[in-house]
C-alpha cells in the first residue's frame, strides 16, 4: 500500500470501517513519512466497476481520476483536501452498493454536484459549469437562480 503522495510504504491505520452490504473495508491511513492522509478499500471480492462514458465507452472507474477532476474545478476554493476526500469516499461507497457493476459517467457528476451543492455554492458552480458545458452567462444565471430557490 503505497502512499498516493510520497509513494512510501510507511503508513498507519486511523480509522477502519467495514461495510457489510459491499464487503468492502475502507481503511483511513496516514503516511509516516509526509503525514498526509488517505483511503483504501480492500474487497474480498474483486468487483470492478465501469463507467460509461458519454461517448459510450467503458472504463473502469478511478477514484483518483475523480478527485483530480473534482480538484480542478474547486481549487481556488475554500475546500480542503480532507472534504473532498470524504465527499469521493461517500460516491465510491455509494456505486459500490450498487446491484449493477456499471455506471453512467453522467450519474457520477450528478453525485458530486449534490455533495458540492451542500459544501460550497460557489465550487458547485464551478463544477457544474465544466461537467455541463455552459457557455454563456445565461447557463449560470439559470443554475444560480435554481440554487438561490433552495
Ligand atoms: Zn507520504
Amino acid at each position: 500500500m503505497l502512499c498516493p503522495y510520497c509513494k512510501s510504504k510507511e503508513n498507519k491505520v486511523v480509522d477502519k470501517r467495514d461495510n457489510d452490504e459491499t464487503s468492502a473495508t475502507r481503511r483511513r491511513r496516514e503516511c509516516l513519512d509526509c503525514g498526509k492522509r488517505f483511503t483504501t478499500y480492500e474487497r474480498i471480492q474483486n468487483i470492478s466497476l465501469m463507467v460509461e462514458k458519454r461517448s459510450g465507452r467503458l472504463q473502469e472507474f478511478d477514484r483518483e481520476k475523480l478527485k483530480k477532476g473534482v480538484l480542478k474545478a474547486v481549487k481556488k476554493r475554500p475546500i480542503n483536501d480532507e472534504q473532498i476526500e470524504e465527499l469521493i469516499d461517500d460516491i465510491e461507497l455509494r456505486l459500490l452498493n450498487r446491484r449493477t457493476t456499471q455506471v453512467k459517467s453522467t450519474d457520477i457528476g450528478k453525485m458530486v454536484l449534490t455533495r458540492l451543492r451542500k459544501l460550497d455554492s460557489v465550487g458547485y458552480l464551478l463544477f457544474a459549469s465544466v461537467y455541463r458545458d455552459f457557455n454563456s452567462i445565461n447557463d449560470f444565471k439559470k443554475e444560480i437562480a435554481e440554487l438561490e430557490k433552495q
